[in-house]
């Protein structure tokens, strides 16, 4: 079924699941059908006192209501252990662990240099961050922008909706919250042994699970529900989109110097790209997204690489992923700035989007396939920018891309 050495569920219990569902049912059926043959004679006046068909009819009502029990049962266990299967992968994803990730390319060879203050230092310097008020609002791992750190927030989000647009994609501003089978359908449904990422938001009618709601972990989630039950014209894919959205993650379990400051919060401001595409588009869409992703973090001038990423390293939904990573030398590490995904028709597949082909292929309909890339995801990129440009005097350069949309168009900032 796939190279992933791991997977939540044994698919040959789903598959002894499934078997026993069909046939639970069309035994349902059969016994439904002798009742409705029954009723007909029953309603004979002679056969409806032969206590012969009474007997039966008592009998036929008490399987039919045990057998529906079992299918229900069935049919429940069926549906938990499903959506736990992941994606299949593309037959070039290197098997393994984080380790075995493929290094595709390096842009702007990493700098030894004087200049290694981390980012909390820096941007304290220069009155961007307060994390000792957040801390007191809201919790670690939270955080205020402020000055010009609230504003290359802005200019960043500024630059990566930019960047798209020019590239035909069509802007959305998205909703943070989302309905919880919505985001389980986009995979994001807790696996068995691990703790959930998901914040949930507590609704009224707490009993009803299509009502259940969630924050929203990235864009990607309420850009795919955008296409949840539609049918596309095939001439009309691919629809790429750019979102803006926050991202919620309860980043349970992290700890160590990754929590440090900005580099894994709780909230922070994403610009995602989304694509649905046909089976045949969506690993030339995938390239495209990468092409872009490397585009911007080439013009904001990081020291990157890009990364096809391992079997173990692939959320459920993605059948290939990339990564890209900037060196952040406050951190003396690479950090992820960037993941693409082609997640082919399993987001589809459990959101029914699906597409019209043009021309016959005996089908009226088919299953699309569903691409996401981060264009920005801002606190990351901050670091990125902040450690790399960093000056002696702890001032830091500003990306000529991006000044023209901070206040003033500063080229340095200055403590
Ligand atoms: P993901 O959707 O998990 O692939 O994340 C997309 C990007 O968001 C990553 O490449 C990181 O740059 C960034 N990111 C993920 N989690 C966090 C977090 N907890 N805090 C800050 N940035 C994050």
């Amino acid at each position: 079924m796939t190279r992933r050495n791991h997977c939540p569920v044994d698919p040959y219990h789903v598959k002894t699941l499934y078997d026993r569902r069909l046939a639970n049912y069309n035994t349902l059926l059969d016994l439904r059908s002798q009742r409705n043959i029954l009723s007909k004679a029953a309603a004979n006046k002679k056969s409806n006192k032969d206590p012969a068909i009474i007997q039966k009819a008592k009998e036929l009502k008490q399987q039919i209501k045990q057998l529906e029990t079992s299918l229900q049962t069935t049919e429940t266990e069926l549906l938990q252990c499903a959506i736990q299967i992941p994606n299949d992968t593309h037959p070039d994803v290197p098997v393994g662990p984080e380790s075995n990730a493929r290094v595709l390319k390096i842009v702007n060879q990493p700098q030894e240099g004087n200049n290694n203050l981390d980012h909390v230092i820096l941007a304290t310097k220069l009155g961007m961050l307060d994390l000792e008020q957040a801390a007191l609002v809201s919790g670690s791992s939270f955080y205020y922008l402020e000055g010009y750190g609230a504003f290359l927030e802005t200019a960043l989000i500024q630059y990566a909706m930019d960047k798209a647009a020019s590239k035909g994609f069509l802007g959305v501003i998205t909703p943070d919250i989302v309905r919880t089978p919505i985001a389980y359908g986009c995979g994001f449904q807790p696996r068995a042994g691990e703790s959930s990422q998901i914040y949930h938001v507590r609704t009224a009618d707490e009993e009803d699970e299509e009502d259940a709601l969630c924050l929203a972990g990235t864009a990607e989630i309420p850009l795919a529900g955008k296409f949840a039950t539609k049918i596309l014209e095939e001439a009309e894919l691919p629809k790429r989109l750019v979102g803006f959205g926050r991202a919620y993650r309860a980043e349970a379990g992290g700890r160590g110097t990754e929590t440090k400051g900005l580099y894994r919060v709780h909230q922070f401001s994403k610009v995602e790209l989304f694509a649905v595409s046909t089976a045949e588009q969506s690993d030339q869409v995938l390239e495209q997204f990468r092409e872009i992703q490397e585009e911007m973090y080439a013009e904001l001038g990081l020291c990157f690489r890009v990364l096809d990423m391992p079997t173990e390293e692939l959320g459920a939904s993605a059948y290939r992923k990339y990564d890209i990573e900037a060196w952040m030398p406050g951190r003396k590490t690479w950090g992820e700035i960037s993941s693409t995904s082609n997640c082919t028709d399993y987001q589809a597949r459990r959101l029914s989007i699906r597409y019209r082909p043009t021309h016959n292929t005996g089908k009226n309909t088919l299953f699309c396939h569903t691409i996401n890339g981060t264009a920005i995801a801002v606190p990351r990129v901050i670091i990125a920018i902040l450690e790399t440009f960093q000056q002696p005097d702890g001032s830091v350069k500003i990306p000529q891309v991006l000044q023209k949309w901070l206040p003033g168009q500063p080229s340095i900032l200055s403590p």
